[in-house]
């Protein structure tokens, strides 16, 4: 007769082994706390790093900028044939600066004239608004850029738009017919009707194919101003604005020195410099402070170019397309 089996002690085996599986939810809490901590400062740092490198490279703090990932897949050469990608179609477009990776600049020199600078002129108050001695020099140095021409100043001084016209060291912009603001007080300009937008954008088109016999395409709002709303105006009226990512601040400015390193201190490659083309009494130094900056880029190693030169390279994938969302 078989006997059931018994442990040492004499107690029957039990049949099942039973497991107590226990569950401590607190220790294990304790043990990857630090490890989620670290996971989310990793995190954070990541995101925050990246928001302010975009941030720092944004000119204007209200205005989104596209990775150049994205821009490049936007297309940006099939935007300077003035045939937007699809992409892109319902989008406004403002550029700040060209490719980053090749040693081009734009001068840029804008012919500012309002009604009141008119009256100036007609009253003998100021003698000119046309800055002769900048212009001959960039001739005479082979200087190229690009000139933002106000509808007033090319009606007020037509032959000499179009004599700059025909120069092939120079291009011709539309910089809005009377240089009222696009938007706000814009130091003074005088804040017009969104209805006027398009209107202050075509006369001086209009103009510009007169003089010169060709249609532009580049645009600056005056003062630098604008809301979305422009932007849209700008887009309906086929023109693509311009702003700039470095400023002489030359306007009514004797610092000469200043000026000058307002300029070659905050170049880099692809930099779209904002100037002026007045001449005194408004930019008292522009012509005598342009051979020194010219001087000193070109001894840095910079080509100057024109803005559609700029930006026109089919080579330059990573150019930057800015999109503003926001009025900044
Ligand atoms: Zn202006």
């Amino acid at each position: 007769m078989r006997r059931k089996k018994q442990s040492r002690n004499g107690s029957p085996t039990p049949r099942y082994l039973t497991i107590k599986i226990q569950y401590w939810p607190i220790p294990r809490l304790v043990l990857f706390s630090p490890l989620l901590v670290i996971l989310c400062y990793v995190l954070f740092s990541f995101v925050y790093s990246s928001l302010r490198a975009i941030e720092n490279r944004v000119a204007i703090p209200t205005t989104i900028r596209y990775s150049p990932e994205i821009a490049s897949s936007l297309q940006f050469a099939k935007l300077l044939a003035m045939t937007p990608p699809k992409s892109l179609s319902k989008e406004p477009v403002i550029i700040f600066h060209g490719s980053r990776n090749r040693r081009e600049v734009a001068l840029t020199f804008d012919a500012d004239m309002t009604y009141g600078m008119q009256e100036m002129l007609s009253s003998d108050e100021v003698q000119s608004f046309y800055d002769q001695d900048l212009i001959a020099y960039l001739t005479k140095d082979q200087v190229k850029a690009t000139l933002f021409l106000t509808g007033l100043w090319i009606e007020t001084y037509s032959d000499t738009a179009k004599e700059l016209a025909k120069n092939p060291l120079f291009e011709l912009a539309n910089h809005s017919y009377s240089h009222k603001s696009f938007s706000g007080d814009c130091y003074g300009l005088g804040e017009m009707s969104d209805e006027e937008d398009k209107e202050e954008i075509t006369k001086t088109q209009t103009l510009l194919k007169d003089v010169s016999g060709k249609d532009t395409k580049l645009f600056r709002f005056p003062g630098g101003c604008y809301s979305q709303t422009d932007l849209v105006s700008a887009k309906k009226a086929g023109v693509i604005p311009v702003q700039w990512d470095v400023v002489a601040h030359d306007g009514f400015n004797d610092d000469g020195e200043a000026i000058f390193h307002n300029v070659v201190d905050h170049v880099s490659n692809g930099s779209i410099i904002v100037m002026h083309m007045n001449g005194v009494p408004n930019e008292p130094q522009t012509a005598k402070v342009v051979p020194r900056i010219v001087e000193k880029l070109r001894a840095k190693g910079y080509t100057f170019v024109t803005v559609s030169e700029l930006l026109k390279a089919k080579q330059t994938p990573e150019i930057i397309i800015y999109h503003s969302l926001v009025s900044p």
